[in-house]
C-alpha cells in the first residue's frame, strides 16, 4: 500500500514552551536539523522542545551532533544504583574533552536511564502519567519512552545524585524499578479483558502474581542471565510472548469456540460468500472451517489450532469457548548463543480459577527458574539450556509429565513421539483415563 503523507506534520509536535528556561545557548546542529526535515515527526523536534527547558538536553544534542560528525559513540557504562537495589538503572557517563582541555558537554556528562515497571496491562490514569512526568521534570531531562523494548517506562537522562531522589519520589506513590542485568526482568501483560473480547485469562492477576513472587530476583541480579515473563490473554499473543519471553503464559480455551450463526449470516450478507470463502474459510491453516449452503458456519473444533484468524475477522460471530485457561511455553528469546528460538509448549492447558490454580502456576515458575539457575551456564538463556541438555532432561528437572499435546512451536506437531516413546505415552493415557 502506498505510504500516506500526513497533511499537517507539525500538528504532531506543536508544543511550544511558554518561555525558554534553559540558560545555555544551543549548539550548532546542522545534521540533527536535517533529520527534522521530511513529512514525519522527528525525534529531534522532541529533543529541541526539551532543550528549551533544560541545559542537560542542550548538551545532549551537542554531543549527539558531535557523534554523528565523528561517527563514534562516547557513552560508557559504570555502576549506579539506589539503596537496597542492584539493578534497574542503566548508567551512562561521558567525558568528551575539547582542545582547550575543558569538558565539551558538561551538563550531559551523566545521563543515566531508569527502568520503571509499568502497571500490569499498561493501565494508567492520566493523573498517574502527570505525576510521573512532573517527577521526571524535577529530577531528570524530561525525556521518557513509553515503553522501551523491555516493557519498562524508560526515564532517560539524569545525574547520579538525582537517581535516588527520583526513585524515592516515585516509589512513594507506588512505582518500582524494573530489572536490568542477569535477573528476572520487568514483565509485560496485554491490555486484557478491559478492552479485548478475546481475553481468556486474567492477565493482570497472572502478571502481578509472577512479579510479586520474584521481585527479589528482579532487584538483585543473581541469575545466570535474564529471565522474562510475558502474559497474553489469548492466542493472538499481543505481547509476542512466544518469541520474546522465557516463560510465556497465553490464554486459550479447550472446548468448542462459540458460533453465533445469526451474526455469521449477517456477516455473509454484508461481505458476500466469495469474501468469506477467500478471507476466512480458505485461510484456516487446518481446513477446520466450512461455509454451509444456508450461510451458516461449521467448525471442526478438534482440528482448530487456535490461530485466531477466523475469530479476528468475524469477531461478532465467533468467540473463544467457555472452558478457558492458559498454555505455558518456555524458552523464547532473540539470537544469542544459538539462533532465535520460540517458546516450547510445556503445559498445553492449565486451568486458572481457584487460588490453588494460581499457586500451581507460581510453583511451576519457581521450579523452572530454580532448575535453570542451577544448571545453566553463565550467560545462557533458558531456551539455550533446553537446547543443550535436551527437552527430556529439562521436563524431568522441573517435574512435568509428558503429554502428546506438548508441541515444539505453536501450531506444529507434537514433540512427544507416541510411536517411539511408548512408555511415556502409556503413562499419559493412564493419567487421562483417571481424569
Ligand atoms: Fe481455523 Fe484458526 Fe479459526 Fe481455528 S482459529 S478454526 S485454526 S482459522
Amino acid at each position: 500500500m502506498a505510504q500516506q503523507t500526513p497533511k499537517n506534520p507539525e500538528k504532531h509536535c506543536t508544543y511550544v514552551p511558554k518561555q525558554k528556561k534553559s540558560t545555555k545557548p544551543y549548539h550548532n546542529t546542522p545534521m540533527l536539523n536535517e533529520l527534522e526535515k521530511g513529512p514525519w515527526p522527528s525525534f529531534v523536534h522532541g529533543l529541541k522542545r526539551l532543550a528549551a527547558e533544560n541545559n542537560m538536553m542542550v548538551d545532549l544534542m551537542g554531543q549527539l551532533e558531535h557523534s554523528y560528525k565523528t561517527r563514534l559513540g562516547y557513552w560508557k557504562g559504570g555502576t549506579v544504583s539506589v539503596f537496597g537495589y542492584g539493578g534497574g538503572i542503566i548508567p551512562r557517563f561521558t567525558e568528551l574533552m575539547g582542545s582547550d582541555g575543558k569538558a565539551m558537554f558538561p551538563e550531559s556528562k551523566e545521563f543515566h536511564t531508569l527502568r520503571v515497571q509499568p502497571p500490569a496491562g499498561n493501565h494508567y490514569t492520566t493523573a498517574m502519567l502527570r505525576q510521573l512526568s512532573n517527577s521526571w521534570n524535577k529530577y531528570g531531562s524530561g525525556l521518557i519512552a513509553f515503553h522501551g523494548q523491555t516493557g519498562n517506562i524508560m526515564f532517560i537522562g539524569t545525574t547520579t545524585k538525582n537517581t535516588q531522589h527520583f526513585f524515592d519520589e516515585i516509589n512513594e506513590y507506588g512505582f518500582d524499578l524494573g530489572g536490568a542485568g542477569p535477573c528476572v526482568r520487568t514483565s509485560m501483560s496485554c491490555v486484557g479483558s478491559a478492552r479485548c473480547e478475546q481475553s481468556c485469562a486474567n492477565e493482570q492477576k497472572i502478571h502481578r502474581l509472577l512479579v510479586n513472587n520474584f521481585i527479589d530476583d528482579m532487584h538483585r541480579p543473581a541469575l545466570p542471565y535474564k529471565f522474562k515473563f510475558k502474559v497474553s490473554g489469548c492466542p493472538n499473543d499481543c505481547m509476542n510472548s512466544i518469541q520474546r519471553s522465557d516463560f510465556s503464559v497465553i490464554g486459550t480455551w479447550r472446548d468448542d469456540m462459540k458460533v453465533d450463526q445469526k451474526e455469521v449470516k449477517a456477516f455473509v450478507a454484508k461481505k458476500g460468500r466469495k469474501y468469506v470463502v477467500d478471507s476466512v474459510i480458505s485461510k484456516c491453516p487446518t481446513n477446520a472451517l466450512s461455509l454451509n449452503d444456508d450461510d451458516t458456519l461449521s467448525v471442526d473444533n478438534r482440528n482448530c489450532v487456535r490461530c485466531m484468524h477466523c475469530l479476528n475477522v468475524m469477531n461478532k460471530a465467533l468467540s473463544p469457548g467457555d472452558d478457558k485457561g492458559v498454555t505455558i511455553l518456555i524458552g523464547g528469546k532473540r539470537t544469542l548463543k544459538i539462533g532465535d528460538t520460540m517458546g516450547t509448549v510445556i503445559v498445553p492447558f492449565m486451568k486458572l480459577e481457584t487460588e490453588e490454580d494460581y499457586e500451581q502456576l507460581k510453583e511451576m515458575a519457581e521450579n523452572v527458574i530454580d532448575f535453570w539457575a542451577e544448571n545453566a551456564l553463565e550467560h545462557e538463556r533458558c531456551g539455550e539450556t533446553i537446547d543443550r541438555i535436551g527437552l527430556v532432561n529439562f521436563l524431568e528437572g522441573i517435574g512435568v509429565d509428558v503429554d502428546p499435546n506438548m508441541i515444539n512451536n505453536p501450531r506444529v506437531s507434537s514433540y512427544v513421539r507416541t510411536d517411539t516413546w511408548d512408555e511415556e505415552a502409556e503413562k499419559w493415557k493412564e493419567r487421562k483415563a483417571a481424569g
